[in-house]
């Protein structure tokens, strides 16, 4: 099945929006077995659409088109669509009642180009839009299906989900079953060797992999095709499971803040923070998840060398004998930030960020995370590469594992 994306927006083309859109629908795809073969981004010019929907849609047996549906006059979907197959645009009376009634619902008074939105090409197939204004249409040009949907990404996935996927599905017969694991701290090469094995065994014939360096996370992920392909992704699972123990954190949607949140709010059990070199990140991580007050209950970043003494405890000459970024200190501040929070969990991370102030004994990239609780405390050290960002980020991440673990 040959499947091509166009999007269409000047904002693609000028670096002002990421063609998420595309990326997503790309993901979905995958699950259901299919890699998109093209992707192709134009800009709101009418040579430029016709030529390429005639293009894209004499290769593929579906393109799926993202944007250029509103009312203004740069939106040319509908009308470039039409150029194509030489028809001309109808109104859509239905439509237009749905978007008028719309209009009236939310108090905004319709311009006459709102009409414009209810406006297709002869023939075309709407696509109701409940999550906006804009329907979609879809078409048949050449040997295959075009499917247009609106740019808005809340509206390009609803009706995606809604439209374009079930039917996909349907049309494919058997959908192949796609699996994902998740791991923290296995390097993307060392993951691709330890599943050489599963690779290998002749029962996996036909299976799909694939790795994704999701940083800090990898995700591996698999696709099987065929009549008994859940029950096939499900053994493939035990065996993945096997390979990595402990270094599997999830599956599927699954995401580590959130796992974390859940585990220490189902045991009734809360987490004070004491950040250096992460800036408050981990706290970030952990309060973007609903719910997190009945998990955390302080958040210190304590940068300054006295910060650390004053507000969490840390011993002056631990400070200065060993220096802000060492195992010693890493350990006072969890054990000072469960003190002061009074917290079942406390969550000490120092370390030099960069991309300055590394020493040949503490190069940038040097972290150590430490959890204390009642039984003790446990402490990591890393040596991380990459800038100022990633470092921080794996930092936080590293904290969250401990905590998961
Ligand atoms: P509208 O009614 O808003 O005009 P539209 O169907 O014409 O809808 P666009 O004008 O192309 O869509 O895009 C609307 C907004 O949606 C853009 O401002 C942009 O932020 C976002 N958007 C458009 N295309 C994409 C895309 N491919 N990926 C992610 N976001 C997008
Ligand atoms: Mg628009």
């Amino acid at each position: 099945m040959i499947v091509e994306i166009l999007s269409t927006g000047d904002e693609l083309l000028t670096g002002q929006v990421v063609d998420t859109n595309s990326t997503w629908l790309m993901d979905r795809l995958w699950d259901l077995g299919v890699m998109v073969r093209r992707k192709t981004l134009v800009a709101d010019d009418r040579a430029d659409l016709v030529a390429a929907i005639r293009e894209t849609a004499a290769r593929a047996e579906l393109v799926v088109m993202s944007g250029g549906m509103g009312p203004t006059e740069d939106d040319l979907t509908a009308e470039c669509v039409a150029a194509v197959l030489g028809v001309p645009l109808e109104l859509h009376e239905s439509s237009l009642r749905v978007i008028e009634e719309r209009f009236r619902k939310f108090g905004r008074t319709m311009t006459p180009n709102n009409r414009k939105q209810a406006m297709f090409p002869r023939g075309a197939e709407v696509i109701p839009n409940r999550f906006g204004t804009a329907p979609g249409f879809a078409v048949k040009v050449a040997r295959g299906e075009v499917v247009c949907l609106p740019g808005v990404p809340l509206e390009f996935k609803g009706l995606a989900d809604e439209w374009v996927l079930p039917r996909l599905a349907a049309r494919l017969g058997d959908v192949p079953a796609a699996r994902v694991l998740k791991l923290f701290g296995v390097p993307e090469s060392h993951a691709d060797d330890a599943m050489r094995p599963v690779m290998d065994d002749p029962a996996n014939a036909g299976v799909r992999w694939g790795y994704r360096a999701h940083w800090p996370e990898v995700h591996v992920k698999w696709t099987v095709p065929g009549p008994d392909a859940a029950a096939r992704a499900d053994r493939i699972r035990d065996a993945v499971r096997a390979i990595f123990g402990e270094a599997v954190w999830g599956e599927a949607k699954e995401e580590l803040p959130e796992l974390v949140v859940a585990r220490l709010a189902a045991r009734g059990e809360r987490v004070a923070l004491a950040e250096s070199c992460t800036g408050g990140l981990l706290a970030e991580l952990v309060t973007r998840v609903p719910g997190a007050s009945n998990v955390i209950d302080l958040g210190v970043v304590a940068y300054a060398n006295a910060m650390k003494e004053r507000l969490l405890g840390v011993p002056a000459g631990v400070l200065a004998v060993e220096g802000a970024v060492s195992e010693p200190v890493a350990r006072a501040l969890a054990e000072g930030a469960r003190r002061v929070g009074g917290a079942a969990w406390g969550v000490g991370i120092t370390g030099i960020a960069g991309p300055t102030g590394g020493t040949p004994e503490k190069p940038v990239g040097t972290v150590h995370v430490a959890l204390a609780s009642a039984a003790g405390t446990v402490h990591v050290e890393r040596q991380y590469r990459g800038d100022r960002e990633r470092i921080r980020r794996q930092a936080a991440y590293e904290a969250l594992n401990l905590l998961r673990l």
